[in-house]
């Protein structure tokens, strides 16, 4: 029998041979216990690995790829990756889980884990269950029990999300970002100070909409903003010359039910999710500040208009990074990330026009020496182009995006050195 500790508030119950095993939220690697690996470095290729940090250039075949100083997986992502992937060896695997009292459990993932293609397959294969979501955007949470484990993504869930798994009495672990709960602590503050969140970030994206819920959770509301042409519309009803009504029946999806705003009062303050691009956010930031400004004068919009740059280090990181690689002759560069990892997606909005870019998922959309499948950043449409790969080319720029192992990036020279 284990014994039965009350660790910070929370029910522990201690296994024996030291499982550790948190009843209802694990939100730490460690909680597991002190038999825990850190998976993530299952996807680690050492020679890619290396380059990591310093950026380099790895010679292959007569080919040149050159390397960013960062790439690759963040630190978010490796957190996410080794406690799902613990959470699968403990619950899903019988000899482990017959370690368990309980034995084999159920577990389920709010969302995509990250978004990369080749990991969140091989979770299904694992035999991990996806929980849909309804018209709200909320977990449907009726058919689970008792026992059953649920993972929150990296990006985190709508603390709704969080309550009903609580009543539900299930073990959650919670791989959410601490980049991203620190920008949920922004937004608490402003809604509890009385200003409205103005959230710079993909409406459907499930950090974006984890990070509005918590304007709501302290009582306050949000606007979600795309671009700088969202943003402008935003400026002019701040400035008076559009009608706030108007501004809501247009947005009613980038607003809460019962949103009611009065320009004259508002009170407004900038987060944005995590992985948009800097320079963006930093022109809405403008964007709005200066309608504040003629509205309102210096000392008004002061009073009245917070910002504060919540795009992660890491992004940064790898963002500053593609930069400096554009700064050398490339003859193109391969963008390697899921087409819906909006990380990715900005690194390869920073490359193009620049050089012949390619935003590719994985080494199969490489499908020929002259046919690539890529997406194209300005549209998003994935389409086949030609003649990618020319007999003169020597030197390729290379990155990834987050949530891309090293595998995946190694795969992909490789099959550039086969079709070759
Ligand atoms: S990109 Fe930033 S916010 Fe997203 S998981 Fe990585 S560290 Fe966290």
């Amino acid at each position: 029998m284990g014994r039965l500790w009350i660790i910070r508030g929370k029910f522990k119950i201690v296994l024996a041979k030291g499982l550790k095993m948190v009843e209802q939220v694990i939100k730490r690697l460690s909680e597991f216990g002190e038999e825990v690996r850190h998976h993530h470095e299952d996807y680690a290729v050492s020679s890619i690995s290396a380059l990591r940090e310093k950026g380099g250039v790895l010679e292959r075949g007569g080919l040149h790829f050159h390397f960013p100083k960062a790439f690759g997986f963040c630190y978010g992502v490796d957190k996410a990756i080794d406690m799902i992937f613990e959470t699968c060896e403990r619950f899903l695997t019988p000899e482990k889980a017959a370690k368990s009292q309980k034995g084999q459990r159920r577990v389920f993932l709010t969302d995509q884990l990250i978004h990369n293609p080749s990991i969140n397959r091989k979770l299904r294969e694992m035999g991990v269950r996806y929980l849909r979501r309804d018209r709200d955007c909320l977990l449907r949470c009726d058919n689970l029990h008792k026992g059953d484990v649920v993972v929150v993504s990296a990006f985190g869930t709508d603390f709704r999300d969080i309550e009903n798994l609580k009543k539900k009495g299930v073990t959650i672990v919670d791989t959410t970002c601490g980049a991203i709960i620190n920008v949920w602590k922004r937004v608490e503050s402003y809604a509890r100070e009385g200003f409205i969140t103005v959230m710079h970030g993909k409406r459907h994206h499930e950090e974006t909409r984890a990070t509005v819920s918590q304007a709501l959770k302290a009582g306050g509301a949000y606007i979600m903003i795309e671009n700088k042409r969202e943003a402008e519309e935003l400026a002019d009803v701040v400035r008076g010359k559009i009608r706030e009504i108007d501004f809501i029946r247009k947005h009613r999806d980038a607003l809460p039910e019962r949103f009611y705003l009065e320009s004259s009062y508002a009170r407004m303050g900038m987060a944005n999710q995590t992985t948009m691009l800097k320079e963006e956010s930093l022109e809405i930031q403008e964007i709005l500040r200066k309608a504040f400004e003629e509205r309102f004068g210096g000392e008004g919009a002061k009073q009245r208009f917070r910002c504060f740059d919540t795009i992660c280090g890491a992004t940064q990181d790898r963002q500053d990074a593609l930069k400096e690689l554009l700064q050398k002759e490339l003859d193109l560069i391969l963008i390697v990330g899921g087409f819906n990892s909006s990380n990715t997606s900005h690194l390869a909005e920073i490359a193009y026009e620049r050089l012949s870019l390619y935003h590719i998922e994985s080494a199969g959309d490489l499908l020929s020496k002259s046919e690539i499948r890529s997406r194209c950043p300005r549209d998003g449409k994935v389409e086949v182009r030609k003649g990618w790969l020319k007999s003169q080319t020597r030197d390729i720029g290379i990155t990834s995006g987050a949530s891309t192992p090293d595998v995946v990036l190694s795969d992909a020279i490789q099959r550039i050195l086969d079709l070759r």
